[in-house]
C-alpha cells in the first residue's frame, strides 16, 4: 500500500455550496464519502498522488478497490519519465495541481461555462499545456502555454475513463452535475485532475471570461492563494 502524502489533493473537490461557508471547496474521502474540514485534514495517496482518505482505515479498506488505478498511473509516470528523461517533471506536474486545485477547478467551471452549460461536464474536458521553467523556485516551475476545450474522448486511456465515470456517478447520486475533467500537461505528461462539482444553483462563482489571464496571473506569480471571485454587495473582488 502506497505511503500517505501530506498535502491536499487535486481530486475529488467539490465546489463550494456557499461562498461564506467553504471557500475553498471540500474534498471527499474516496473511501467512505466524507467531507474534509478543519479538524479532519485528508491525505494523499502516495501512489498515485492523486486519490485522498480521511483516514488510515478508509486507505486500507479502499486499497483492493483503488489499486489497479494507483498502479496503472504511477507506471504510466514511470515511462513518460524515461521517455522524456526528466525525473522531476511528473511529481512537479502533481504537485502543481496540488499547489492550483482552486485555481484549476474554478478555470475548468469558467473554461467549459457550467454555470449556463451544466451539460458540457459530461462532453467536455480542459487540457492546459504548460512549459517547465528552469531556475524557477519550488512554486513557480511551470508556465502556461496555452489552453483548450477537447472532447472528453480524448481521454483514451479506459481505466482512467473508468475512474471518472465511478466519479461521475457518485456525483450525480449525490446531487451534484458530474466530474469535471482538467488536464494538465507538460512534456508529454498528463495530470488527469478530476473535480466533483455542485450544481450551479449552489456555486455563487460567478462567469467570467477572463479566466484565461486569471490562470496565467496566479501561475506566473507562483501564488498558490486563489479564491473562487464572487460577486458581493461591495463588488467584485479577487478574494
Ligand atoms: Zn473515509
Ligand atoms: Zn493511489
Amino acid at each position: 500500500m502506497p505511503a500517505y502524502y501530506p498535502h491536499p489533493a487535486a481530486a475529488n473537490y467539490s465546489s463550494p455550496p456557499a461562498h461564506n461557508q467553504k471557500q475553498r471547496g471540500y474534498r471527499i474521502c474516496d473511501q467512505c464519502g466524507q467531507e474534509e474540514s478543519p479538524a479532519v485534514r485528508f491525505r494523499l495517496c502516495g501512489g498515485c498522488m492523486v486519490t485522498q482518505y480521511c483516514s488510515q482505515e478508509c486507505q486500507k479498506i479502499h486499497w483492493p478497490h483503488h489499486k489497479p488505478i494507483c498502479q496503472h498511473t504511477t507506471a504510466q509516470v514511470s515511462s513518460a519519465i524515461n521517455y522524456s528523461n526528466d525525473e522531476n517533471i511528473a511529481k512537479n506536474l502533481r504537485k502543481f495541481c496540488s499547489q492550483h486545485t482552486s485555481l484549476l477547478s474554478w478555470v475548468g467551471f469558467q473554461a467549459l461555462q457550467l454555470r449556463r452549460l451544466p451539460s458540457n461536464i459530461r462532453q467536455h474536458a480542459l487540457v492546459i499545456d504548460l512549459a517547465p521553467r528552469s531556475g524557477a523556485d519550488s512554486h513557480r516551475r511551470f508556465s502556461v502555454v496555452s489552453t483548450r476545450k477537447v472532447k472528453r474522448n480524448y481521454i483514451g486511456d479506459p481505466l482512467v475513463l473508468a475512474d471518472i465515470q465511478r466519479r461521475d456517478d457518485r456525483c450525480r447520486h449525490s446531487g451534484g452535475i458530474g466530474c469535471l475533467v482538467v488536464l494538465v500537461q507538460c512534456d508529454g505528461i498528463s495530470q488527469v485532475m478530476p473535480i466533483e462539482v455542485d450544481p450551479p444553483s449552489k456555486i455563487s462563482w460567478d462567469t467570467r471570461d477572463d479566466w484565461p489571464s486569471v490562470l496565467d496571473h496566479y501561475v506566473e506569480s507562483g501564488r498558490s492563494d486563489f479564491q473562487p471571485i464572487t460577486t458581493t454587495a461591495r463588488g467584485i473582488y479577487y478574494g
